[in-house]
């Protein structure tokens, strides 16, 4: 492979309840990138009045959500007793280490539009079996690009650092481009994902539109991004993971073992994710594939 070239990376299109979504991570083509281990895209979307986009309660572990908005409103409830609206521009962190349940609910029944991504990465093992927590940042540090702006969700760009909790060496950012060239410095050590959210904009000789992610492995001092109209993308990059992940609904965990003792917890409704006070009832699913054919 042309480690100098981007590799161009199709989400594939998938539903989460009733909104479809498009899912950059993980995708057979790549798995994660660094500790960035899943990615879906939500909208943009009209909802008519009565309408609402609610994401019943459910369980996670192993990883932390990163939930970013561009347009309309959630909020988040969790067992923690957390209640916390969201709006763009704003980042959601919820660490779920050895197990947190959540609702994101939908408070517009008006009529609305909604767009956002999910994030999720997988907490290395000094975090990913510890307390769960869960962080609201109202406004987020940003660095003046040569064509944009980023705002810094988690880690460093160009010597500006989020506040919010990071447990691996990696970087998320929102960036919104203008039409021209900017040169972003790379860390040589990381792995970059650009996932696009609108516009279109040429990855070193990739073009990423909404549905598609470049990457860009390993190696680079620099990643050059050049829109050609009005445009958002996510730009994730963190050093490559060094173990595979084991990853199962909304579990992650480095063993089979691991994600069925996380099963029989949720759906045994013991101590371990805890109750959330939603007005929606919780999810449920079928236990893992390889459980139920008993191998
Ligand atoms: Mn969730």
């Amino acid at each position: 492979m042309d480690r100098s070239r981007a590799e161009l990376i199709s989400a594939r299109d998938t539903n989460i309840g009733l909104l479809k979504v498009r899912r950059s991570l993980p995708t057979r083509a790549r798995r994660n990138v660094g500790a960035w281990c899943f990615a879906d895209h939500l909208g943009p979307l009209a909802l008519r009045p009565g309408e609402r986009a609610d994401v019943a309660p459910h369980p996670h572990c192993g990883l932390q959500t990163v939930t970013w908005l561009f347009e309309g409103e959630f909020l988040h409830r969790d067992s923690l007793g957390s209640e916390q609206a969201i709006r763009p521009g704003q980042l959601n962190l919820m660490s779920a280490g050895r197990g947190v349940a959540h609702a994101e609910e939908d408070p517009d029944q008006f009529g609305h539009r909604l767009h956002g991504i999910q994030l999720w990465v997988a907490q290395p093992d000094a975090t990913r079996c510890g307390p769960a927590d869960f962080e609201h940042h109202d406004a987020l540090p940003r660095v003046e690009l040569d064509a944009g702006v980023a705002t810094m969700l988690l880690g460093t760009l160009h010597g500006v650092s989020s506040p919010a909790r990071r447990d691996d060496d990696l970087v998320g950012a929102e960036l919104q481009l203008s039409v021209g060239t900017s040169v972003l410095e790379a860390s040589e050590l990381y792995e970059y994902g650009v996932i696009g959210i609108a516009g279109e904009v040429l990855v070193d000789g990739a073009m990423v539109v909404p549905g598609s992610m470049a990457y860009l492995a390993p190696g680079r001092g620099e990643v050059v991004l050049t829109a050609l109209n009005s445009a958002t993308v996510m730009l994730v990059g963190g050093v490559a993971l060094s173990e595979p992940l084991v990853m199962w609904w909304n579990f992650v965990a480095r063993s089979r073992d691991e994600i069925v003792a996380a099963y029989n917890s949720w759906s045994a409704r013991d101590e371990r994710f805890g109750p959330v006070v939603s007005r929606v009832s919780p999810i449920d699913v079928a236990p893992p594939a390889w459980l139920a054919r008993g191998s």
